[in-house]
């Protein structure tokens, strides 16, 4: 089994990415995954699951207590038989969200949910904050391998660059290697070459660069993946290039993440914020 990060600035796709590549590695590649979303956002599963609603693991907590948070309560099962469950956070305006990830994770492996049976269990972890909770994952060991979703937009990459920043903090002590940046395209100019830069300077790969494609948003508003919806699609293909990628990688890296004199110059140089 291996445990999977997912992290990223919050809207550049991170959820999108992970599910529609979870179900091409189910559909493409008989893997069994399981999902655990760990924003408070509670929609890192909902394309797998149809739309279906989903109580959170914080809620049947906050609801019931802890001896009711048993994994047949709070996981449930998808497209392909990817098991999903959601963290959900506190309250709003009430306690720590991240907070909220450490005990879901926590209560996870009490109850044995994250089987010997999968190949992948994946962690969708919001933001660019590698602090608090939501640098759990990968401060604790939970996850070995970690992604991070970046494009070829300035805010992406300096996310992108701080997130390496933790990534350093926390990899001796846990072990946890980053396997690679994916680029979820924006279409922004030269963001190919900007993105190969970028990934050769701090040490990693681009793992593979997914087109933008409407075809994305149309699934999602059938509340399904790309896979799912359309396994024609050129975009469906895409997802499991990426699949096939992370099923075969063996670049794992401490990454040397730029200052922010070096993040600068690359900036100017391929003109971004202009
Ligand atoms: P995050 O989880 O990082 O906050 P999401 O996965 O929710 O971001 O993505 C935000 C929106 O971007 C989604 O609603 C989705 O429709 C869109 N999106 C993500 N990736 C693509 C893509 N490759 N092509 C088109 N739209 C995309
Ligand atoms: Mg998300």
């Amino acid at each position: 089994m291996r445990k999977i990060a997912i992290y990223g600035k919050g809207g550049i796709g991170k959820s999108t990415t992970q599910q529609n590549t979870a179900a091409a590695m189910a559909h493409y590649y008989d893997k069994k995954v399981f999902i655990h979303g760990c924003d408070p956002k509670a929609d890192s599963t909902r394309l797998i699951l149809g739309g279906q609603h989903q109580e959170t693991l914080m809620d049947v907590l906050r609801e019931h207590g802890a001896q009711k948070v048993t994994n047949d309560k709070v996981i449930s099962e998808g497209y392909l038989g990817i098991r999903c469950v959601e963290s959900g956070g506190p309250e709003p305006g009430v306690g720590c969200a991240g907070r909220g990830v450490i005990t879901a994770i926590d209560l996870m492996e009490a109850n044995g949910a994250y089987t010997e049976d999968l190949d992948f269990v994946f962690f969708d972890v919001l933001g660019d904050v590698v602090c608090g909770g939501f640098a759990m994952p990968i401060r604790d060991g939970k996850a070995e391998e970690v992604y991070i979703v970046a494009s070829g937009e300035m805010m992406a990459i300096y996310a992108a660059n701080n997130i390496c920043k933790g990534l350093v903090k926390y990899a001796k002590q846990s072990g946890v290697r980053l396997g690679g940046i994916i680029c979820n395209s924006r279409k922004v100019d030269r963001e190919r070459e900007f993105l190969e830069e970028f990934t050769a300077a701090i040490g990693t790969q681009m793992i593979h660069f997914v087109p933008r494609d409407n075809i994305v948003q149309k699934a999602e508003f059938n509340k399904k993946t790309v896979v799912e919806y359309d396994a024609t699609e050129n975009q469906a293909k895409e997802y499991g290039i990426l699949a096939k990628k992370i099923i075969d990688n063996k670049n794992f890296v401490i990454p040397k993440p730029l200052t922010m004199d070096e993040l600068e110059a690359m900036v100017v140089k391929y003109g971004i914020g202009d």
